[in-house]
């Protein structure tokens, strides 16, 4: 269903108008109102008044994260402490974590592009939705709540871990939706085996992942193990927290909320804006954000953008699923690769579970002359002959050479050994972490 029919399905002509309207609104609120941006529209020579069109967004100039850092906690808000009403954190992945503050205003907002992007994921007030996302400082498990309230499905905040007790419940009150780390949706699905419940007989249909990167390799084993559509969201703590974008039911790519932000690609090594189509950083611009609104946020993440109008009726770009972050690449043997490569290439192969390690040495930084790629092999070819877990181990060594040119030494290792997580996995770790199995 459409929720927001009259945003979600304007014709580009509208949506450019719309866009420059509030772009040239924003640069003049932040001027006005953040000193930081100020400071950094006059160390670029540019004033509220130079937004004349859509492309003079080049003018502005762009947000790291590094400035979110040097600024830390609240260096870039707009607004005073006494208009915040509630302060959220990344997860530091990669650091000291940024600060969002939120306004009323913008909890109102962020409550109606999750409960948008909810709609667009196939959600409806009829479901049962079990959110299984962090709640806490992390964006998701508040930010997928309030969303599903607003669309009026029946929330079950269960929030990460305690995977028994969420089967059970699944079950006992009928979930139909499940909301989680994609990684996090296979340690439900294999307590549910445990359990002796096969999650294809219950009642869930729809799952809704994000918040890390994951292959579509890894979609279709979930779907077929759970026996779901599972639907990619795309969000950050810096922009507003998960609700940025998502699939609708049609799976090819995920509509940004282009209403509320503005998006870009660039070359990350120049900073030029690239054309639709073109693979590049994703750069976003919130458009009415209060309390911290940001221009042109380096994301990090890399994808291309399609405007085509969908299938579904909406009109709004689709971002393609996210290869993974700049600072997420390696450099293995001078071949770059991204982690997610690695992951479509496994499980391409028979015999292979979703669960695996890529083992590097970082003195070199991201650059490594070493690679291992430890991966847990299915019950059935564990079991069997040694014969079969040699082929598997060279299949996947001549897969990995010959699709992305890297050579790997391949270890197989039991079913299960790999160490779960509840939230966002861990998929590379340097020799030096190696876990002893
Ligand atoms: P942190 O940067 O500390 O992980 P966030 O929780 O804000 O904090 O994470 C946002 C980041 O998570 C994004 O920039 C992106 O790299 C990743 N991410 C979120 N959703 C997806 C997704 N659907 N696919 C791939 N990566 C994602
Ligand atoms: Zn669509």
């Amino acid at each position: 269903m459409i929720r927001d029919a009259r945003y979600e399905q304007m014709s580009r002509g509208d949506l450019d108008k719309l866009q420059l309207e509030r772009l040239k609104a924003m640069a003049a609120y932040v001027y006005d109102k953040s000193p930081f941006y100020q400071r950094a529209m006059k160390e670029k020579g540019v004033a509220p008044g130079d937004i004349q069109t859509l492309a003079d967004i080049t003018k502005l100039p762009f947000t790291s994260k590094l400035d979110f850092r040097d600024n830390y906690p609240f260096g870039l808000m707009a607004v005073s402490m006494d208009k915040v009403v509630r302060v959220h954190s990344s997860s530091g992945t990669t650091g000291k974590p940024v600060v969002a503050p939120y306004t009323q205003g913008d909890i109102d907002t962020w409550s109606d592009v999750m409960a948008r992007t909810l709609a667009t994921a196939g959600v409806t007030e009829n479901d049962v939705l079990q959110n299984s996302y962090g709640y806490g400082l992390f964006t998701g498990g508040l930010g997928f709540h309030y969303g599903a309230e607003r669309l009026g499905a029946s929330v079950i905040p269960t929030g990460g871990g305690n995977t028994k007790r969420q089967i059970l419940l699944l079950q006992d009150l009928g979930t139909s939706v499940i909301t989680c780390t994609p990684s996090y949706s296979l340690i439900l699905n294999e307590t549910a085996l445990d359990m002796g419940v096969d999650l294809r007989e219950t009642k869930l249909r729809v799952g809704v992942f994000g918040a890390e990167p994951w292959s579509d390799q890894m979609r279709k084993d979930i779907e077929s193990k759970m026996g779901i559509s599972a639907i990619n969201i795309y969000g950050l703590t810096e922009i507003i927290g998960p609700g940025v974008s998502t699939e609708c039911p049609y799976q090819c790519g995920m509509h940004i909320a282009e209403d509320h932000f503005l998006a870009e690609i660039i070359n990350p090594d120049t900073g030029k804006q690239l054309p639709y189509g073109e693979i590049g950083e994703l750069v976003l611009t919130t458009l009415t954000k209060e309390a911290q609104p940001v221009l042109r946020f380096r994301t990090k993440d890399i994808t291309s953008l399609n405007p085509e109008p969908c299938k579904c009726g909406r009109t709004h770009v689709r971002m393609s699923r996210i290869t993974g972050r700049t600072d997420d690449m390696l450099v293995v043997k001078g071949v770059n690769v991204f982690p997610s490569q690695i992951e479509s290439v496994l499980l391409d192969v028979e015999g292979v579970e979703p669960h695996y390690l890529i083992v590097v040495d970082r003195q070199q930084g991201f650059k490594s002359d070493y690679l291992e790629i430890w991966v847990e092999v299915s019950e059935d070819i564990f079991s069997d002959e040694m014969s079969k877990m040699e082929d598997l181990e060279d299949r996947l060594r001549s897969e990995m050479d010959s699709v992305l040119a890297i050579s790997a030494k391949i270890k197989l290792v039991e079913p299960k050994t790999i160490t779960r997580t509840e939230g966002k996995a861990k998929r590379v770790v340097d020799k030096s972490e190696l876990p002893i199995l």
